[in-house]
């Protein structure tokens, strides 16, 4: 299964759905709900080529660095589950996107 299911179809990294950067950083330092998350990988088809060969291992991304430390699922700034979703169809900007995997650390 694919580290990264991701709707950002027109991320030049992105094919049919799966993420194929080499190593993908989700930022969103203090955030409190998915949409202050964001993929800051994400990469704009409109100004990139399309960039879905994943020079780092045979087949999709699975290097996954997470800077969201109030999400359950962050441990030592890595990510503990086996497959995030990353939202954000036709996003023009990296801060348009969003895992929406986020769950908020129990206070
Ligand atoms: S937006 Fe992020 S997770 Fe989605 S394909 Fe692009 S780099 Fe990968
Ligand atoms: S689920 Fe949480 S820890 Fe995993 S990438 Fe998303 S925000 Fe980061």
């Amino acid at each position: 299964m694919a580290k990264i299911d991701c709707q950002v179809t027109n991320c030049s990294h992105n094919k049919t759905g799966v993420c194929y950067a080499n190593c993908v950083d989700i930022a969103g330092s203090s955030a409190r709900r998915d949409l202050d998350t964001c993929c800051g990988s994400f990469l704009n088809k409109l100004h990139y080529a399309t960039l879905t060969d994943n020079v780092l291992s045979a087949g999709s991304c699975d290097c996954l660095k997470c800077t969201v430390e109030t999400c359950t699922y962050n441990q030592n700034r890595l990510c503990t589950l086996e497959t995030i979703q990353v939202a954000g169809d036709h996003a023009e900007y990296h801060t348009q996107t969003a895992c929406v995997s986020f769950r908020p650390q129990d206070r």
